[in-house]
């Protein structure tokens, strides 16, 4: 990080192990990435399991980067949000997200949602909301087809500022969702007082269906029932595991059971190719 860099004696003593270099030339490199167009989206389909239908997809970042190849998010994000980076980077993916959508429609593909990762950094900006609102007016997007997946950092923080953009998102009709709802440290009286729409079931509960897995996974479902929220459960690898989830009336899905992450042609052909036969 940064401070090792600054201090002393330190940099040599601990600080100047190879994945800091790396890092240090990640963040270098990143600086760039944006303006060389390195960044791609993948999007991983949202399943309903009921109907055995395409509901949305989630935009996953990846960097092409020119000579270390596709290089994953938990590689950069971290990079990016320790610098800043993240929230330039972020206003490309919400941009080039809801484009994507926009153009699926316009083909005829007619998907409900595209969800949208937001770090923390984006949401103590004091404009995310008008920005936000500026992309989906720029790209002719009606808001409802946004799903904005938050995590819960960001409710532990829980500052007058988020709370006020977590409102004024939703009010402009845009859905938000608890990304990985279960992991964090936050209480559950949130989900009552905060404009959130959608739990989604981190995939270690998912995948893990040990007795006390299983037992976490029904009682994240039974709340969200209660309290009249959408379940989404992620990283669904097996049939027994989405077998399982349907049982406890979850039918939204994702995860690679279905799909991996795809480019955004690899989606229209596989689930709009019948359209064209
Ligand atoms: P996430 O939001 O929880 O996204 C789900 C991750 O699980 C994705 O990893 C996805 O490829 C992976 N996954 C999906 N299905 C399965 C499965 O069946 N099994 C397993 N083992 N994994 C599955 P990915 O694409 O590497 O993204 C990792 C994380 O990076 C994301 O976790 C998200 O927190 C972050 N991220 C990705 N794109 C963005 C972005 O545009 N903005 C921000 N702020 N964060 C992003
Ligand atoms: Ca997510
Ligand atoms: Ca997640
Ligand atoms: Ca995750």
């Amino acid at each position: 990080s940064k401070e090792t860099i600054g201090c002393g004696y330190h940099f040599f003593s601990e600080g100047m192990d190879i994945r800091n270099f790396e890092n240090i030339q990640l963040e270098n490199a990143l600086y760039k990435a944006l303006e060389n167009d390195e960044l791609v989206l993948l999007y991983q389909p949202q399943i309903n399991y009921k109907t055995n239908q395409i509901e949305g997809v989630e935009a996953l970042v990846r960097w092409n980067h020119p000579e270390q190849g596709m290089i994953p998010p938990g590689k950069f994000i971290p990079i990016a949000e320790e610098t800043g980076l993240i929230v330039p980077i972020g206003e490309w993916v919400l941009t080039e997200a809801c484009k994507q959508l926009k153009a699926w429609h316009n083909q005829g593909f007619q998907l409900q949602s595209v969800s949208v990762n937001l770090s923390v950094l984006q949401f103590e900006q004091n404009n995310l909301f008008s920005i936000v609102k500026n992309v989906l007016e720029k790209v002719e997007l009606s808001p409802e087809y946004l799903h904005l997946e938050l995590t819960e950092n960001l409710i532990v923080k829980n500052t007058e500022l988020t709370l006020k953009t977590m409102k004024q998102l939703n009010g402009l009709g845009i859905n938000l969702a608890i990304d990985d709802f279960g992991t964090g440290y936050s209480s559950l009286g949130y989900l009552k007082k905060l404009p959130i729409s959608t739990l989604k079931i981190d995939k270690s509960f998912v995948q893990e269906m040990t007795e006390d897995e299983a037992a976490i996974t029904n009682t994240i479902i039974t709340l969200a029932q209660n309290l009249n929220l959408e379940v989404i459960a992620e990283g669904v690898e097996t049939l027994e595991q989405a077998e399982f989830l349907s049982s406890q009336d979850c039918y939204m899905m994702q995860g690679y059971f279905f799909s991996k992450p795809l480019t955004a042609d690899q989606i229209l052909k596989k689930y709009f190719s019948h359209k064209f036969n």
